[in-house]
């Protein structure tokens, strides 16, 4: 038991209580087997049902087409940042043999944590490139729609291995209204860390998707992954063939836990799976479709970003809001406040109230709300109702 909750926690976030009630019921004795589900053997009859279940809810939620695959592996979403830079970069060679070209994978760099996927795949000794870089000069991001006139490169789908883009910012709360246009051929990887189950999104136009679990629909410790058949095609099963791929063009060698095609063919479990993290999930999932579907879900998360956006709106001179109308995400609402100590007096405020979490991310400073999915209508309204009484009173 415990009351309401107004955590707004950029993540690990809140989840919905009657989850956490059932899991904790079930972590103690799960299906009566008089053992509980993260006792279970990873390769049971259980376990397996949890994985298939969990996996056929978030196809289901995505209407994701049938030449895709639901994978799950540990690691959270910076793991997810080396595993694609490692795996992805041998797709082009299988396909093309040895065409004395060096493919390279192109990220757009739109805020925090693309630049961090960015400087995580130059470590590992990819050869990648920035292909669209927002961050301005003050070191501020700017959004990618505001630029989005600017002329980007031309790229020639015979030398992307993949373009890269993160589509929630959860720092800054960029969030791209739409992926980006490319030429058909080329791959998109996308980083859905803080947006996953958020809203509908088209997966065709993906090569492969990516969320860490714990801010929109689960605990830390898992992440989800979405790929096209087609390209888990082009990587290499056999490890010692990729091995000489990998030596001849010098590039990093996966580590086996987070091979794709071994994990996706041992049906998520070649290592030990996080069975009670993803058993989270499958709850997390099971009530979404319940509840309506991600029709439903955003909805409610439009609703509640417009109110919250409205009412720092609505007092332009206190609140400055850094990210323009059509990038605001509508997860995490950044915005700073001016005046000498009214930030500071701002969060202490609002924690009065029981409003918590509300701090912005240690690199950018001011305040941020996230709004994920299973924050409530209610709470919002109250949230909205105390900084308007906030900001009339300043
Ligand atoms: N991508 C995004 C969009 C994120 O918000 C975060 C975490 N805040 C990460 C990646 C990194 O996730 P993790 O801490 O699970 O490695």
């Amino acid at each position: 038991e415990r009351s309401e909750a107004h955590y707004y926690g950029a993540g690990p976030a809140l989840m919905p209580t009657e989850v956490l009630q059932q899991a904790a019921y079930d972590i103690i004795n799960y299906c009566g087997e008089g053992v509980g589900v993260g006792e279970i053997s990873h390769r049971s009859k259980l376990a397996d049902d949890i994985i298939n279940n969990t996996k056929k809810n978030i196809a289901d939620l995505l209407s994701i087409p049938d030449n895709y695959e639901v994978f799950f592996m540990q690691g959270g979403g910076t793991t997810g940042f080396s595993s694609v830079a490692t795996n992805l970069s041998s797709n082009f060679y299988k396909q093309n043999g040895d065409l004395g070209i060096r493919a390279k994978p192109y990220y757009i760099v739109n805020g925090t944590w693309s630049l961090k996927s960015f400087e995580e795949a130059k470590r590992l000794g990819l050869d990648a490139e920035v292909y669209y870089n927002v961050k301005q000069s003050n070191g501020k991001f700017d959004d990618y729609k505001t630029n989005s006139n600017k002329q980007l490169p031309k790229l020639n789908k015979d030398q992307v291995s993949y373009l890269y883009y993160c589509d929630n910012e959860t720092v800054n709360g960029i969030e791209f209204p739409e992926p980006p246009k490319v030429e058909s051929g080329i791959n998109i990887v996308c980083d859905m860390s803080s947006n996953f189950l958020s809203k509908k999104v088209d997966v065709s136009k993906y090569g492969l998707i990516f969320a860490g679990a714990q801010k929109n629909v689960g605990l830390a410790g898992l992440t989800i992954y979405i790929i096209r058949k087609d390209l888990i095609s082009q990587l290499n099963e056999k490890i010692d063939e990729e091995k000489k791929i990998m030596d001849k063009y010098h590039l990093p060698i996966t580590p086996i836990a987070n091979h794709f095609p071994t994990v996706i063919k041992n049906n998520s479990a070649y290592n030990t799976i996080p069975i009670f993290t993803l058993y989270i999930l499958k709850l997390v999932t099971d009530k979404l479709i319940a509840e309506g579907g991600l029709e439903n879900q955003q909805k409610l998360n439009n609703y509640k970003s417009e109110i919250l956006y409205g009412v720092l709106d609505k007092y332009p001179k206190l609140f400055d809001l850094p990210v323009n109308t059509e990038a605001r995400s509508n997860m995490n609402v950044v915005f700073r406040i001016n005046g000498d100590g009214l930030e500071s007096k701002f969060i202490e405020e609002a924690k009065n109230e029981g409003f918590t979490g509300l701090k912005g991310h240690r690199s950018v400073g001011g305040c941020r709300v996230s709004i994920y999915n299973a924050i409530s209508k209610q709470s919002v309204e109250k949230l909205v109702a105390f900084i308007d009484k906030f900001a009339a009173s300043q």
